[in-house]
This record gives structure tokens, C-alpha cells and sequence, in this order.
């Protein structure tokens, strides 16, 4: 099976031209199908014999690929949607291809390089200093564990052993990502919540009075303060400045949770927001979601990427010959070893189109969105929960039950019309659009809204 002959390459070329078709072609929206249906339409795929590839592609085109929701199309509003460039999405083809180990330098060097190219350019729209650096994982929730795991590492390092044996703690906002207390779950540490202002920000005056009302020995055990640059809910920015402030006058790590929002630091009309991030000592992004990357690409940016070298770097006997010389090596920055270049496909994508079609692209997205909120405010039917700061509007329908909210959610995805889920906001079900799609266009939401009836 390892043979290159004229068999295997009419399959490379089947399984290429579809994939050139899947990224061109208009697809359908799609929607989910049960265990059963899918068995009983693929029948037994994995046998001794193998059915063949040509077999396999015909099950997952016709089969399974209808069943799987097409993220990328402009009326997939639920969730955070993901819409890579045609450069970005080919591009993975050819990274999956070469298979290059981008764990290390060593191995993966001419991959590292033009990882940390694209990962020098988040730096520096995000004001990071020169000395900054990271590494690509699997998404946010990878992302924001590995941060945290930098930054107890951190405390513990400076406390000489006074922390050895004490639980940390990390300062998190109700409109924190789920990802940060399932990271304090994975590390057995603590949460000290903070309230929220009503637009759902964590506000630095908010932060001093949680902390000011904490045990001088609890103030001891924060290890990090996290904000979020666009909450996924409702995407609004924390006050980044404020919350930096109170991190630095504790002493303690800053992490800037970006995952959905930080696209909107190369997007000039909301790029203010954001001031503040400069300060941090980590933040994420998700280029997967709305930076027109493919899954799965999370950029995870440090300060100082000493720190969490000296956090992360695993040692074995068979790795020595790893750590010889000063040299980049990615799995050292995260809770990970083996590793492929996740983040080509984004770095070729920039380089193919350039940041100015990026800053472009997002601003387009911010249009939509501001257009969809005009019309949502003009419906006679619907009410918008607040105006949006980056792309994600929530909005009631006046006079809706719950359960006709997750009626209407699931008749449009049948009907093969839009993927939008309710969310909640305040204690009330509501309805959200996230628009990352730059394909998104005003006739997609009005189609949308007219079918809230
Ligand atoms: C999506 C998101 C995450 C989690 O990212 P994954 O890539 O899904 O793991 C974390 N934080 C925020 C703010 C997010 O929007």
C-alpha cells in the first residue's frame, strides 16, 4: 500500500479534483444524521480487504460529507463559523502532503520559519515586543491551558518553594470562555470569578474590588488574570487596560483570551478596543475562526517565550539530541510534543494575499454585521439585546417561548437555510448571528430574518 503506480495515482487525482471542487463549489448547507442512518447507508467500511479508495471517496463524498454542516457557507451563523481562504484551505493539502514534523527545529525548520513569520505578525499587531514569540496548537482551549500552565509555572519559579504545595488561582469574568475553568479543572486550581458590567465586559475597577475583597493569602495563590478580547457570546472586549493594570499591580500574569475576537486588532474601526493587549503576557487568536485559516489553528503568542519554554519543555533520553543548541523548537511552548505546521496554511494565505486584503476582509465582516444590527432594529418583530462591538449580534423575537426559538433554529437548518442556534443573554434565550464570513452579504441576513415570522 506504500506503492506509487498508475492505480494509486488515478486515486490521488480523484481524491485531488474533489477537493479542488469542495473549496470552489457552492455546497449546501448539509445537516447531521443519526449513528443508524449512517451505518446503514455506508454499510461495513473498515474490512481486511479494504473496499478501495475509490469506494471511500464515493462514501464520503455522497454520504458522510452531506452529513457534516458546511462551516464555510454565508448562512452558518451559529457558534463561530470558520471561512479559510481558497489559499489557505489548498494550502493544508499541501502541508498534509509533506507531512513535515514541525515539532522542531531541527526536523521542521523551513516550516518554523514561516510559522513564526505569521506568528511575528500577530505579535506585532498586537504590540508585542520584539523578543515575543509562541507557537501554533489545535485551538483556544489548548491555547489558553498551555498559557495558564506558563504562568503557575511562573509564580511557582519566583517563589523560591514557598508555593510548591499551595493551589494557585486564576481571576477569570462570567464572560470568560468556557476553555478557562475547564484549564482551572485540568490544573486543580481555583477561580475567583468576577462580575461583569451589563454589556457583559470585565472592567479593571471591577477586577481591583474582587481582588481588594480577597484573603491576603488568596491574593498570594492568583497566578493569573485572564480577560477576554471578544467574548464568544455576545463579543464584547473586556477593559484590557484596566484588567492589565490590576495584573500588574498584583505582580501576576496577564492573558488575553482572543481566540474569536482578536481578527478585530487588524480591523482599524475597532481596533482601539483592544488597547491595552500590549501589556499582556500572553494572548490567543484562532485563525481558524476568524482569520480565514482551516482547522485547526490557534496562535498562542508570549512575552517572553522563555518562560514558558522553561514550563513546557519535556525531557527524555531520546530527546537530548533536541536540546543542543538555542534553537526555535515548538513543542517547547505549549502541552505538546509531535506537532504538524498547523499554522502554513495560514502563513501561506497571508503571504499569497497580504494583510492588506486581511484588514479588508475583517472590515467587511464588521460591515455586515453592523448592517445586519440596522436591520434587526428596523424589524418589527425583533429587538437587538445591544448594538455590537465586534460581529455578533443578539437579538430577540418579541413574544417567543423558548421552545419555539429551538423550533425555528432547527426547521431553518432542515430546510437547508441558515445554521443559526439560540444562545442565552441575561437569564433570556435569544437569538445570535457571529459573521466571520466576508461571503456573508446583506441578502443572506435579510433572508434569515424573513424567515421570523
Ligand atoms: C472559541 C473560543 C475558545 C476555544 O477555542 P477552540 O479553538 O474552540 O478550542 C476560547 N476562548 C474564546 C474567547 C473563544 O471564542
Amino acid at each position: 500500500m506504500h506503492r506509487f503506480d498508475r492505480k494509486s495515482k488515478r486515486l490521488s487525482w480523484k481524491i485531488l479534483s474533489y477537493a479542488l471542487q469542495r473549496i470552489r463549489r457552492d455546497y449546501p448547507l448539509d445537516r447531521g444524521r443519526t449513528p443508524d442512518e449512517l451505518r446503514q447507508a455506508t454499510g461495513a467500511t473498515i474490512t481486511p480487504a479494504g473496499i478501495g479508495g475509490k469506494k471511500a471517496l464515493q462514501l464520503w463524498r455522497d454520504v458522510l460529507a452531506p452529513a457534516c454542516i458546511t462551516v464555510d457557507h454565508p448562512r452558518f451563523m451559529a457558534y463561530v463559523p470558520s471561512a479559510p481562504t481558497e489559499a489557505a484551505g489548498l494550502f493544508d493539502v499541501a502541508v498534509s502532503a509533506a507531512n513535515v514534523y514541525a515539532g522542531s527545529w531541527q526536523e521542521g525548520s523551513g516550516a518554523v520559519f514561516a510559522e513564526n513569520e505569521a506568528l511575528r505578525w500577530l505579535a506585532d499587531v498586537a504590540g508585542f515586543s520584539i523578543t515575543a514569540g509562541g507557537v501554533f496548537v489545535s485551538g483556544g482551549t489548548a491555547g489558553n491551558l498551555s498559557a495558564l500552565i506558563a504562568a503557575r509555572w511562573n509564580w511557582r519559579h519566583h517563589a523560591n518553594g514557598v508555593f510548591d504545595n499551595v493551589r494557585g488561582a486564576i481571576v477569570a469574568s462570567r464572560g470568560a470562555h468556557s476553555s478557562i475553568s475547564q484549564s482551572a479543572r485540568a490544573m486543580d486550581v481555583d477561580v475567583m470569578w468576577v462580575d461583569t458590567d451589563t454589556r457583559g465586559r470585565m472592567t479593571g475597577v471591577a477586577t481591583q474590588s474582587a481582588i481588594d475583597a480577597m484573603s491576603e493569602h488568596d491574593k498570594s495563590r492568583v497566578f493569573a488574570i485572564v480577560a477576554t478580547g471578544g467574548t464568544t457570546n455576545i463579543g464584547v472586549v473586556d477593559d484590557l487596560t484596566g484588567v492589565g493594570e490590576c495584573a500588574r499591580n498584583l505582580n501576576t500574569w496577564f492573558h488575553v483570551d482572543a481566540a474569536y475576537g482578536g481578527a478585530g486588532l487588524i480591523a482599524p474601526t475597532v481596533r482601539h478596543l483592544f488597547n491595552g493587549i500590549e501589556h499582556a503576557d500572553s494572548f490567543i487568536v484562532d485563525p481558524h475562526k476568524w482569520l480565514f485559516a482551516p482547522f485547526d489553528c490557534c496562535a498562542l503568542l508570549y512575552a517572553n517565550p522563555q518562560i514558558a519554554r522553561a514550563a513546557h519543555t519535556q525531557h527524555a533520553e531520546y530527546l537530548d539530541a533536541l536540546h543542543q543548541d538555542d534553537e526555535w523548537n515548538p513543542s517547547d511552548y505549549a502541552h505538546h510534543l509531535s506537532r504538524r505546521a498547523r499554522g502554513l496554511p495560514f502563513w501561506f494565505s497571508l503571504a499569497t494575499y497580504g494583510t492588506n486584503e486581511y484588514q479588508r476582509s475583517v472590515e467587511v465582516t464588521l460591515d455586515i454585521t453592523r448592517a445586519a444590527a440596522r436591520q434587526i432594529s428596523e424589524h418589527p418583530d425583533l429587538e437587538l439585546a445591544m448594538d455590537p462591538e465586534l460581529s455578533i449580534v443578539m437579538f430577540r423575537r418579541v413574544g417567543w417561548s423558548v421552545d419555539q426559538y429551538y423550533a425555528w433554529s432547527d426547521k431553518v437548518l432542515n430546510d437547508g437555510v441558515a445554521f443559526v442556534t439560540p444562545t442565552t443573554w441575561h437569564n433570556e434565550v435569544m437569538l445570535r448571528l457571529c459573521i466571520v464570513n466576508p461571503l456573508t452579504s446583506a441578502q443572506d441576513i435579510a433572508i434569515v430574518l424573513g424567515t421570523l415570522k
